[in-house]
């Protein structure tokens, strides 16, 4: 899938986090090149093309960097998420180096950063993170360990044993790891050895495991049209099918010596039912 990019000059890089545990995000990239069909960011982002034709455009806040070191100087310090609407290490990164250079300012500066990311490019930063692993927390986010599942839902995102590959590097590090399991659509990824393939990922690296279920959003039902067409039951995420996931995930980290985080609630700041993580 071709992607277009827009280079744009922004005029703020830090904004204020309504998510659960995050004060601050940054976000030097609007859209999402991995575009992911599940996606919900999209409903997030400022920029409308970037939304409609999401996975296909995507924006360079190429000046982001530089706004940032000015914000910092008189923000109070606290927990930055990199980043929140779209992936900090999507494919752009590599030769845009926003997000390392907003870590370079962020942890420079003593903030503490909580990154989330599907891409194994985070480990060309391993050097930075290392240096300040006390400040640091890295979640990969694996909905599945099988290629074909991940290649349907997030069809332009690394596959998944690369993302259990970096998450194992990042962990040897002695950097703070975690996984995300989500989103769990009914029929795609909630059997219990799908659960428990991802879950083994996260214990062979010592990171804790947070999961979700599926989230419905304005528009998404479209975009999702070609996983419904092989999972039609996708979207029904009735209370027994959440509950019988719950317990599903519960017991098999339970089995595993895993530490396990259910769907919290959000906001500090009316998130509504947004988590972090998507
Ligand atoms: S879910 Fe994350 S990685 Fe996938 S398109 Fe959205 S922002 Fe990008």
């Amino acid at each position: 899938m071709s992607v277009e990019y827009r280079r744009v000059r922004v005029s703020s890089a830090l904004s204020r986090s309504g998510l659960y545990d995050l004060d601050y995000a940054y976000n030097p990239y609007a859209g999402c090149a991995h575009g992911c069909l599940y996606c919900y960011a999209r409903a997030f982002t400022r920029y409308r093309d970037a939304a409609e034709h999401w996975g296909r455009v995507v924006y360079i806040k190429e000046n982001a960097p530089e706004v940032l070191e000015r914000e910092v100087r008189a923000a109070r310090r606290g927990v930055v998420g990199v980043s929140t609407i779209t992936d900090p290490y999507q494919p752009v990164e590599e030769g845009e180096r926003l997000t390392r250079r907003g870590l370079e300012v962020l942890l420079g500066a003593g903030f503490r950063v909580s990154i989330q990311t599907k891409s194994d490019l985070v480990l060309r930063d391993l050097d930075l993170l290392s240096r300040y692993r006390h400040l640091v927390d890295v979640g990969l986010t694996i909905t599945t360990m099988s290629r074909g599942v991940a290649e349907l839902m997030e069809p332009g995102a690394p596959p998944p044993e690369a993302r259990a590959a970096a998450l194992e590097r990042l962990s040897g590090e002695g950097i703070e790891t975690w996984v995300f399991l989500g989103p769990i659509l009914r029929g795609v990824n909630d059997s219990r050895e799908s659960i428990r393939a991802v879950a083994e990922v996260a214990q062979r690296a010592g990171a804790r495991l947070y999961f979700d279920y599926f989230r419905m959003k304005p528009g998404l039902g479209r975009a999702m049209g070609a996983i419904l067409a092989r999972h039609p039951q996708a979207l029904d995420t009735s209370w027994a099918w959440r509950s019988r996931v719950a317990k599903l995930v519960e017991r098999v980290c339970s089995e595993l010596g895993l530490e396990c985080h259910p769907p919290r609630a959000p906001s500090r700041a009316g998130g509504g039912d947004l988590t972090r993580f998507f």
